[in-house]
C-alpha cells in the first residue's frame, strides 16, 4: 500500500535535505548524519508517515558511514526495489507504506544474526526514543 502525499505538504513537513533523501532517492554523505552514533533505545521511524522501520535492538556499527541494522522492525515495515541506478546492482530499501526511499541493503554483514545489511540514511529516518510521550 503506497500512501500519497503532495509535494506541497511534503515540503513543508520535511527540511530540503529530508526531502531530497526521501523522495528524489538522494544520498547523505558517509559519516555525516544525525543518527549514525545514536545508542539510544528508540524505534525509527519514516519522518513522511511515521510507519515504523527500525528497532534500535538490532542497530550495529558497520563502519560504512551510514546507520546499519540486521533487520527490519516487522515483516511489512519495509519493500525492497531492484535499482541498477549508478551502474550498480542493489537492492533499494523503501518505506512499505508511503514508498519513500531510505537507502539499499547488502548482504555483506557476515559477523550479525541476519547477515544482512540495512545501509539507510539519517535524513530517512526519525528517531522516537523508547520512554519518549506519544505527542
Ligand atoms: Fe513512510
Amino acid at each position: 500500500m503506497t500512501k500519497q502525499f503532495t509535494d506541497e505538504e511534503l515540503k513543508k513537513k520535511l527540511t530540503p535535505e529530508e526531502y531530497h533523501t526521501l523522495r528524489e532517492a538522494g544520498t547523505e554523505a558517509p559519516f555525516t548524519g544525525k543518527l549514525l552514533n545514536n545508542k539510544e533505545k528508540g524505534s525509527y521511524v519514516c519522518p513522511v508517515c511515521g510507519n515504523e522501520l527500525f528497532s534500535s535492538d538490532t542497530k550495529f556499527d558497520s563502519g560504512s558511514g551510514w546507520p546499519s541494522f540486521y533487520d527490519v522492525a516487522s515483516t511489512g515495515s519495509v519493500k525492497l526495489v531492484e535499482d541498477n541506478s549508478g551502474g550498480m546492482r542493489r537492492i533499494e530499501v523503501l518505506c512499505a507504506v508511503c514508498g519513500s526511499h531510505l537507502g539499499h541493503v547488502f548482504n555483506d554483514a557476515h559477523d550479525q544474526p541476519t547477515g544482512q545489511r540495512f545501509c539507510i540514511n539519517s535524513a530517512s529516518l526519525k528517531f522516537m526514543q523508547k520512554d519518549a510521550k506519544k505527542p
